[in-house]
């Protein structure tokens, strides 16, 4: 069991190179996608009567084993399953049998079996001096991971070199070899081109980085793994079944083989079939190429396709482009019923301004929506006004029978009127804007 301060001392001696640490690299990664795997490694199922797990709590002193207990000690790193009866039944011969199928790499055998110490100066049959303190032994790789079986009985090593292996299959029988205080199986897994700084601890439990276990069937804690050979058959939830099978909202099927849960979406539903045959994806409906879900403007309306379905929308006023949907364009309307929409009426509200509307001058209105009021003649300034103001303001002459630029003045009140008679207008217009501004 003291195969522990041995392998700290090696481990301190090491200085890690960038091509260990790649291969240490390499190997974590292997082991974190590798699975379970391994069976009982003994062939009795009550010969073992003690458990020393791997030491989890790293170089801290005293030792944590995977499930948080204390069966374990400072810096071991493999699992010991100590045989009933001590050194004592060794000579009856406990069977170490395969974890997995797998090759062996290397053996050791003929050294002495029934130590009781690791130190040499104690029983110099003992020790680390045999077989590296795993004394009688054999390495086997599993394919993701090389396993020591450690401390063999003196000439119960069955396996050689480069032989391939199955699980189950007996490597050797239990004693104590080596480095090693009384008769168990130590039973160290390292990655694959790992050396014993790298072995971990393969069960699974709340202090161990372990996930998932790397037992087949893992036992409670101080018991024996199931002996089950070779990788478990995953199971499938309740309610899966190997053929694909539509859920109840017809929104997709599902269909689970070896454990393996496959959901597939059916965006055009989910046909249900003869049973025993798989459920169907309808097929979606496609959509005409340039149309989508969202409304786009087409011709003198607008369009779209949903679910292989078009829409489409006329558009009175047009169609124009804006973010997200296209919309059509609001319709011009006449509010005041004088026969002319907001596109050209100035006054949508008062049906005697509109467009070619008879203009009255000088009344500070602009009735025919010209953009200003007409100015009467000989108000503006002009030379007819000599006569003293007497000329009729509402004939409609033309003081010198010119254009607009004469009888309208734009930009501003060119009238004659009196500066008393503006001012009244002026009130009078600013009430009726006022008025109307308040009707909005
Ligand atoms: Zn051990």
């Amino acid at each position: 069991m003291n195969v522990a301060s041995f392998v700290a001392s090696r481990a301190r001696s090491l200085t890690p190179t960038a091509s260990t640490l790649a291969v240490f690299a390499a190997s974590l990664f292997a082991v974190s996608s590798a699975s379970a795997q391994f069976s009982r490694p003994t062939a009795c199922d009550s010969c073992i009567a003690g458990w020393y797990y791997f030491d989890n709590n790293g170089g801290a002193a005293g030792s944590e084993d995977w499930n948080c207990g204390t069966s374990s000690y400072d810096g071991h790193r493999g699992s010991d399953f100590s045989l009933a009866g001590g050194n004592g039944a060794i000579a009856t011969g406990y069977d170490v049998v395969a974890a997995a199928d797998g090759e062996v790499v290397s053996t050791q055998d003929g050294h002495f079996d029934q130590c009781r110490t690791c130190n040499a100066a104690t029983d110099s049959r003992c020790g680390t001096g045999y077989g590296f303190g795993y004394g009688n032994h054999v390495v086997v790789n599993h394919g993701d991971y090389r396993v020591v079986y450690a401390h063999l009985r003196n000439g119960s090593v069955r396996v050689s070199p480069g032989q391939r292996i199955t699980c189950g299959q007996t490597v050797g029988q239990i004693a104590s070899s080596g480095c090693s205080t009384g008769a168990h199986l130590h039973f160290e897994v390292r990655p694959l081109g790992g050396a014993s700084t790298t072995a971990f601890d393969p069960f699974r439990g709340p202090c161990s980085p372990t996930n998932p276990s790397r037992w087949n069937e893992q036992g409670p804690h101080r018991g024996l793994p199931g002996a089950t050979c070779g990788d478990p058959v995953p199971t499938c939830p309740g309610g899966t079944f190997p053929i694909w099978t539509c859920n109840a909202g017809l929104t997709e099927r599902t269909r689970c083989i070896d454990g393996m849960v496959m959901t597939e979406a059916c965006p055009g539903g989910c046909l249900s079939m003869p049973v025993g045959t798989d459920d169907v994806c309808a097929a979606v409906p496609t959509c005409p190429a340039g149309l989508d879900a969202e409304w786009r403007c087409d011709g003198d309306g607008r369009a779209r396709c949903v679910a292989g379905e078009v829409e489409r929308e006329s558009c009175a006023a047009g169609c124009e482009m804006r973010d997200g949907d296209d919309g059509c364009r609001d319709a011009p309307v006449d509010a005041d019923g004088d026969g002319h929409n907001t596109s050209v009426d100035c006054d949508d509200a008062d049906p005697s301004r509109f467009p070619g509307a008879p203009e009255t001058c000088g009344d500070g209105i602009d009735q025919d929506c010209d953009g200003s009021d007409l100015l009467c003649p000989g108000q503006d300034g002009g030379p007819v006004l000599d006569d003293g103001g007497a000329s009729p303001r509402d004939s409609g002459t033309r003081v010198d029978g010119g254009g607009d630029d004469v009888t309208r003045a734009v930009g501003g009140c060119g009238c004659g009127t009196s500066g008393d008679a503006r001012g009244v207008m002026w009130i009078m217009g600013a009430l009726v804007l006022g008025m109307r501004r308040r009707r909005r």
